[in-house]
């Protein structure tokens, strides 16, 4: 039988001995054998988050890192990432909503000024 260990946020890799983060976000500091990522050091003390380590894993070419360490049988670096990215399901992007504001008429311009046209005293001729 396969024992399946703990899966590598960053690459994918599937056996690890340690839980990346406990529940109570503890890290582990085990590093991946497969793209070198530490909890706790990586990303806490070097502030590389996950998905920067990746690129940059990734644009290395998904190299082996555990030197000294043997690759588990089979291993493929781009399966383990496509199964890890097709596990987590992408964030949605965000709506972007157009602004109701757009659509609202132009006010009508101030209205003439009618209080400037006072009405001058016209003499009234009233014939009775
Ligand atoms: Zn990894």
């Amino acid at each position: 039988m396969k024992s399946q260990g703990h899966l590598c946020a960053t690459c994918g890799y599937r056996h690890l001995k340690l839980p990346q983060r406990t529940s109570s976000g503890g890290a582990s500091h085990e590093i991946c054998p497969s793209c070198g990522f530490e909890p706790g050091y990586t990303d806490d003390d070097q502030n590389i988050s996950t998905l920067q380590w990746r690129e940059q894993w990734v644009s290395n070419g998904c190299q082996w890192f555990g030197k000294g360490k043997a690759r588990p049988k089979g291993w493929n670096p781009i399966k383990e990432l496509h199964s890890l990215l097709r596990r987590k399901r992408p964030v949605n992007p965000p709506v972007i909503r157009r602004d109701p504001a757009d659509n609202e008429s132009t006010a009508p311009a101030e209205s003439s000024k009618r209080a400037a046209a006072k009405r001058g005293r016209k003499p009234l001729k009233r014939t009775a």
